[in-house]
């Protein structure tokens, strides 16, 4: 589980300080899939950073399976990053490195390159990349980078998966396949997912959403309560998305 208690960010001094997440508590079960929506800077990545403890608060906790990662010393912290899959906004590919490579690169450090090659390729199967193992990031198109770092976000085989607008760059149909992807994930091995998107579909579909408004939590609604999870545009509409 996740829990964020009294989280503040801010960045900037004097005049121009903006506080880019604003109190922000939320408990999130094991197991949930919890779409983080809200306008442009509104706060979503800085969010997601905060728990993935790639920056630190100014104020308040991010608790993760009971520890506090908030402060956590430099051995902690990359024992707690091993269990944690990130797809950043701008993928961060290595761009000397074939879409394999970039793959295994995250678990390298953990036994042989010979050791994940399948495991990647499973991966970048799943995501529809099968055939690209060799190309380099540059060569493809701004969607199927993206798909590369959602492989290489899963390599680790995380408990918690944070991904910030993992379909952002990707047609609907596509886009769709990704998260059919991640909802089959979590129903197989109880990955917790918090994912930040603008799509109505994409939010639609998950358990849970919660709207950021210059950096507060302006809804928070249960998407799971005996609905058709099929009526899924429908009920988009309804939520204002
Ligand atoms: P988008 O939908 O455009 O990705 P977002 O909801 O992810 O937006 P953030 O990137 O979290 O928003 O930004 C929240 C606010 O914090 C914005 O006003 C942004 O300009 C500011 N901000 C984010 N990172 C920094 C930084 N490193 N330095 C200064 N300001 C920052
Ligand atoms: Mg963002």
């Amino acid at each position: 589980a996740v829990s964020v208690d009294h989280l503040v960010r801010r960045f900037g001094t004097g005049p121009d300080r903006l506080t880019a997440v604003d109190e922000v508590s939320l408990t999130i079960p094991a197991g949930s899939v919890v779409a983080l929506t809200g306008p442009s800077g509104s706060g979503k990545s800085t969010l997601l950073h905060l728990i993935g403890a790639i920056e630190q608060p100014d104020e308040g906790t991010v608790t993760v399976d009971g520890v506090v990662v908030s402060g956590l010393r430099r051995a902690a912290l990359a024992r707690f990053r091993q269990g944690v899959g990130f797809v950043f906004q701008r993928y961060h590919l290595l761009p000397a490195l074939t879409v394999l490579d970039n793959v295994i690169a995250p678990v390298l450090p953990r036994r042989g390159r010979a050791d994940h090659a399948s495991r990647a390729r499973e991966l970048l199967d799943a995501v529809g990349l099968a055939g690209r193992e060799r190309a380099l990031p540059a060569q493809l198109s701004g969607g199927q980078q993206q798909r590369v770092a959602i492989a290489r976000a899963l390599m680790g085989a995380p408990g918690l998966l944070l991904a910030d607008e993992p379909t952002g760059n990707l047609d609907s149909t596509t886009g769709g396949q990704i998260l059919d992807l991640l909802l089959d994930l979590r129903d197989r091995h109880g990955m917790t997912i918090l994912l930040a998107t603008h799509e109505q579909a994409i939010a639609a579909r998950c358990d849970r959403l919660v709207r950021l408004t210059d950096g507060r939590v302006t809804e928070d609604l249960d998407l799971t309560d005996g609905e058709d999870p099929a009526d899924t545009y429908e009920r988009a509409a309804r939520l204002r998305l």
